[in-house]
């Protein structure tokens, strides 16, 4: 029978691995497992039919002892609380991996955007929101566009906030529009900040851009910018995928072309010059870099031992089951875990938030030098860190965030 995915006993199972390895005192432990509040709410919301339905919706903060709370939110159909607390602690790792002065959380709604009218998106956020006015804040908690949001969902939550506070307060949110105070650059920067993981992986093994190849599972936001930006580089993109299925060219894919097939269309699949593959396949093509930036889960046991990419850079929150992770080690696969690989989105939204706190914007350049700046950084200190210790990049990586927010809780008490 299959066992059946929980996130948020995955992100602890990870915490825990990392936790031993560096002696991390047990009162830390006990503190930093848990989330320290979650919000629960129903959200009722007039459908176009006229009918009244009633979402759930979750907002969780993991741990604020870096700072205030940041994460975005995210509306699918599979949104459990259990999820959303992994993905609130994941944050809180993400933040300290970069050092950025943030705490951990996240949001969700459990519904199908795809599904709803602009006006039903509309009030379901609007309302989401008055439900979350007490526990959120540019001081307090600030969210982001995650899974199927975006700046415009991010301005609905900013415009419904200042109703309530009777003030024009920018930093409530970032990932807003450019028109109101959004930041050069936050929309392609999960994507920047994966491909220069991605760059600074291959310097580390001595390999070429123009000899590599790379395999990107999911096209949304983050998966098309992602291939764009490596293509520039001169990696060879050889196949690409979204929820649909996906497309194999083993002489490269123009990821330009593939994206405004997709824009057409709805779709990569039967974009012309490539063979159609299922996700399935996709995962276990012959490549060097292999991006999962879609979900949770991707990578799993039961296709980890077909896996035949050299190095694993997570776009996604969390696409590696730890027994998975287990069998990849064990082929030598480098996994760059998601608190490193996606924290580009992080680093501009807060660039985003202290151009709102101090009302001074900044240019596209300044903005790239500096996420370069940081990206890079983290990278080298958690091979630092891997080398260190001995153990892989995840485990890594989480002792250096588990060092920076256990110095936070320490100096505070
Ligand atoms: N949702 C993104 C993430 O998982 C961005 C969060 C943010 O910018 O606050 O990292």
């Amino acid at each position: 029978m299959k066992k059946t995915f929980n996130p948020f006993l995955m992100a602890q199972e990870q915490f825990l691995k990392a936790a031993k390895k560096m002696n991390l005192d047990e009162n830390i432990i006990n503190i930093l497992k848990e989330p320290q509040e979650a919000l629960e709410v129903s959200i009722p919301i007039k459908t176009d039919s006229g009918k009244v339905k009633v979402f759930k919706g979750y907002r969780v903060h993991h741990n604020n002892a870096r700072g205030p709370y940041k994460g975005g939110i995210r509306y699918h159909p599979n949104v459990t609380l259990e999820e959303v607390k992994a993905l609130a602690m994941w944050m809180t790792w993400k933040c300290a991996v970069v050092g950025i002065p943030f705490g951990g959380a996240k949001g969700g709604v459990v519904c199908n955007p795809k599904q709803m009218s602009r006006r039903e998106k509309e009030a379901l956020t609007r309302e989401y929101t008055r439900r979350m006015i007490n526990f959120i804040g540019p001081l307090k908690d600030i969210p982001a566009p995650d899974v199927y949001t975006d700046s415009q969902v991010m301005a609905w939550i900013m415009d419904e906030y200042n109703k309530y506070t009777g003030n024009t307060t920018l930093g409530v949110v970032t990932g807003k529009p450019l028109a109101i105070g959004g930041s050069e650059g936050r929309h392609a920067s999960t994507g920047k900040g994966l491909t220069v993981v991605v760059q600074e992986a291959l310097k580390y093994l001595e390999m070429k851009p123009e000899n590599t190849t790379a395999v990107i599972q999911g096209y949304g936001n983050l998966g098309h910018i992602a291939a764009e930006e490596m293509y520039k580089m001169g990696i060879k993109i050889i196949a690409v995928s979204d929820s649909k299925g996906g497309i194999y060219n083993p002489k490269g894919l123009n990821p330009l072309k593939v994206e405004s097939f997709k824009q057409k269309t709805g779709s990569v699949v039967g974009f012309p010059d490539a063979k159609k593959i299922t996700n399935e396949k996709l995962l276990q093509l012959k490549t060097d870099v292999l991006a999962p930036c879609a979900l949770e889960n991707v990578i799993t046991s039961e296709n980890a031992s077909k896996i035949k990419a050299k190095i694993i850079a997570e776009g996604a929150n969390g696409p590696t089951t730890p027994e998975a992770e287990k069998i990849l080690l064990k082929k030598n696969v480098l996994i760059f875990p998601d608190i490193l690989a996606n924290a580009g989105g992080v680093v501009v939204s807060y660039f985003e938030w202290v151009q709102d706190m101090q009302g001074y914007f900044w240019e596209l350049d300044e903005i790239h030098a500096k996420l370069d700046k940081i990206m890079t950084k983290a990278f080298w200190n958690v091979v630092d860190m891997a080398e260190k210790h001995k153990t892989d990049f995840r485990t890594a990586a989480y002792i250096f965030a588990i060092q920076k927010v256990a110095e936070a809780i320490e100096k505070r008490e």
